[in-house]
């Protein structure tokens, strides 16, 4: 692969409004105007508070991201996969871009996802949908079938650090890419913001595609401001042509 073909595209929450998953995490998302929402994905309260517990497995079941579909946003990053060197980086745990068809290992999950729970006492890995299974059977907090330890999602939660594997793989493919394109993002949230200085630092043009505006709007080389599933497809088909 000739690394200085390769296009690295940054998603946020954006790209699976369109999804109907809302902006939980952004400037106007739940978690920033209702402080008490955002204890129920707060590492120190959750794993405190039974009761903040409950709360969150309830946002879980009735939030649905396990039952999302891809949107037209998602399938065009499959068709651009297809014709030239992609990694995706993305903020979003929903596993879109994978229910799309893009292969598992083009997809780096900067917040983890939420297909799986983990044991906060023993580590042991399972699958969500079994989690929220034992929910809506009357476990309102479930606990780990090994040890009776915290269940938590695979996200990384307010007040986590993000993996540095991950940041480590994330920052090597800002610096080598050629393109890079920040999708349904407002750039402010760590560490999107480095990501695309560390690009623009190697050399790579940068288009961001995002209905407000961004601290970077003054130094891409274009902006698109239509609703995502509608510019993504037009913007591959030119890339790819
Ligand atoms: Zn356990």
């Amino acid at each position: 692969m000739n690394r200085r073909q390769l296009v690295a595209v940054l998603t946020g929450a954006g790209i699976s409004t369109d999804s109907g998953i809302p902006d939980y995490r952004g400037p106007q998302g739940l978690w920033q105007r209702d402080p008490a929402a955002q204890q129920l994905v707060t590492i120190g309260p959750y794993l405190a508070d039974p009761e903040i517990r409950r709360r969150s497995w309830q946002l879980r079941r009735e939030g649905g991201a396990l039952g999302r579909e891809p949107n037209a946003g998602h399938r065009a990053l499959v068709e651009l996969e297809r014709v030239l060197p992609l990694r995706v980086l993305t903020q979003n745990v929903d596993g879109l871009h994978q229910k799309a068809g893009l292969p598992a290992r083009k997809v780096l999950e900067l917040h983890g996802n939420v297909r799986q729970v983990k044991c906060q006492r023993c580590n042991r890995r399972s699958e969500m949908s079994a989690a929220l299974d034992r929910v809506a059977a009357g476990e309102p907090d479930p606990a780990c079938l090994d040890c009776g330890g915290v269940l938590r999602p695979t996200t990384v939660m307010f007040g986590e650090a993000l993996d540095p594997v991950v940041l480590e793989q994330a920052d090597a493919i800002a610096r080598a890419c050629e393109l890079f394109i920040a999708i349904g993002t407002s750039l402010q949230v760590h560490p999107a913001a480095a990501l695309v200085e560390i690009a623009l630092e190697g050399g790579a043009r940068l288009i961001i595609v995002n209905a407000e505006p961004t601290p970077y709007d003054p130094v891409a080389h274009e902006i698109i401001r239509e609703p995502i599933s509608v510019a993504l497809p037009a913007l591959v088909a030119r890339l790819a042509g």
